[in-house]
C-alpha cells in the first residue's frame, strides 16, 4: 500500500487560497491510511467550509491512480467542476498526477504527502517495506526486505552496529538483519547466508522503469 499523510492544514490552507474547490479523495490507499478516504473527505469539506472557502462538490475517486475510471466517474462531476480554478486531491502522488492530466488547465493542487510503500501494522502506523527495487530477494531472507528496512540497505549481513535487536541509525527500528538471522536459524536455512549478494541492479528498480 501506498502511505500517505496529510499536510498540515495551515500548509493547505496556504496552497488553496480562495475557493471556490473541488475535492477529490482515493478509495484505496488513502482511505485505508485516513488522509483521502470519504471521512477525510467530508472533514477537509467542513473545515473549508468554516473558513468560508466555497466547497463546490466532491467525489471519491475509486482508486484515483485510474486514468480511465477517473474519465467515467468525473463525468459526473461535470456540473460541480465547471465554474472552478482548484482541485485538492487526498491521495498518493500518483493519483493527483494521474488528475493532473485530466485537468490542465485547473490547478491539481495535493493535500498529502506521499511516504512509501508500506504495510498497516497497527491503526495509524505503518511501516516501510519495499523501495521498488525491481528484483525481489525475499526468498533469500525468510519474506524480509533488508533493502527498505536496514537504513543501509546492506545485502550481505548486519552492519554490526545493531545493540539489543535494534538498528543503530534509528534505535526506534528493530536490525531487520537481526529478525532475518533469527528466522532463518528457526527454519534451519542459515547457509543460505553463505552465498554473497552482488549489488543490486538499479536499473530494473520502479525509479528507472517509467512504463511495463
Ligand atoms: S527486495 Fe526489492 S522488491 Fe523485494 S520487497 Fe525489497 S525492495 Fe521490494
Ligand atoms: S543496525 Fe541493522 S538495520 Fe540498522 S543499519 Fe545496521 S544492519 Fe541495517
Amino acid at each position: 500500500m501506498i502511505i500517505t499523510k496529510q499536510k498540515n492544514f495551515d500548509e493547505i490552507l496556504q496552497i488553496l487560497g480562495n475557493g471556490p474547490i473541488f475535492l477529490i479523495g482515493c478509495s484505496e490507499c488513502a482511505t485505508l491510511c485516513h488522509t483521502g478516504g470519504e471521512d477525510e473527505i467530508l472533514a477537509m469539506k467542513e473545515a473549508l467550509e468554516k473558513r468560508k472557502i466555497p466547497v463546490s462538490g466532491y467525489v471519491v475517486l475509486d482508486p484515483a491512480c485510474h486514468l480511465q475510471n477517473n474519465k467515467r466517474m468525473l463525468k459526473e462531476h461535470a456540473k460541480e467542476l465547471e465554474n472552478i480554478n482548484k482541485i485538492l486531491v487526498l491521495s498518493c502522488g500518483n493519483g493527483v498526477q494521474t488528475i493532473a492530466k485530466l485537468f490542465t488547465e485547473k490547478e491539481v493542487l495535493t493535500g498529502t504527502d506521499t511516504l512509501f510503500l508500506g504495510e498497516i501494522s497497527h491503526v495509524n502506523e505503518f511501516d516501510r517495506q519495499c523501495v521498488l527495487c525491481g528484483e525481489c530477494l525475499l526468498d533469500l531472507f525468510g519474506g524480509m526486505c533488508p533493502v527498505s528496512r536496514c537504513p543501509k540497505s546492506m545485502l550481505n549481513g548486519p552492519c554490526g552496529g545493531a545493540s539489543g535487536g535494534k538498528c543503530e541509525i534509528n534505535s526506534e527500528l528493530e536490525c531487520v538483519w537481526d529478525r532475518i538471522y533469527q528466522e532463518l536459524k528457526k527454519r534451519g536455512n542459515l547457509q543460505v547466508l553463505s552465498v554473497i549478494q552482488k549489488p543490486k541492479d538499479w536499473s530494473k528498480a520502479g525509479a528507472v522503469k517509467r512504463r511495463i
